[in-house]
C-alpha cells in the first residue's frame, strides 16, 4: 500500500501517448512501476531491497516515466 507522504513527493507527468493519468504502483512490497490509467503503457519495474532505498526506487521509476522510457502496450495499434 502506497503511503500518501511518498505519493506527494513523486512528481509524474501525464502519459505522453494519450495524456492519461500516470499512476505509481507498488507490487509485493518489492518494486515500483508507473502505469498509465488510460492506455496501460508502463515503465519497467524498479526493485528496492530496504526501506532506505524504497523512496529512491519510487523517484527513479518516476524519472523513467517523465523522460519517456515507457513501454507502449496500449490497445488499438
Ligand atoms: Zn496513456
Amino acid at each position: 500500500m502506497l503511503d500518501l507522504e511518498l505519493i506527494k513527493k513523486i512528481d509524474l507527468q501525464d502519459c505522453p501517448y494519450c495524456g492519461g493519468p500516470a499512476i505509481l504502483e507498488e507490487e509485493n512490497g518489492r518494486w515500483f512501476y508507473v502505469v498509465c490509467g488510460d492506455c496501460g503503457s508502463v515503465t519497467c519495474e524498479i526493485e528496492y531491497t530496504s526501506d532506505e532505498n524504497r523512496e529512491e526506487a519510487a523517484q527513479q521509476v518516476a524519472h523513467l516515466w517523465n523522460i519517456g522510457k515507457i513501454n507502449k502496450t496500449g490497445v488499438g495499434e
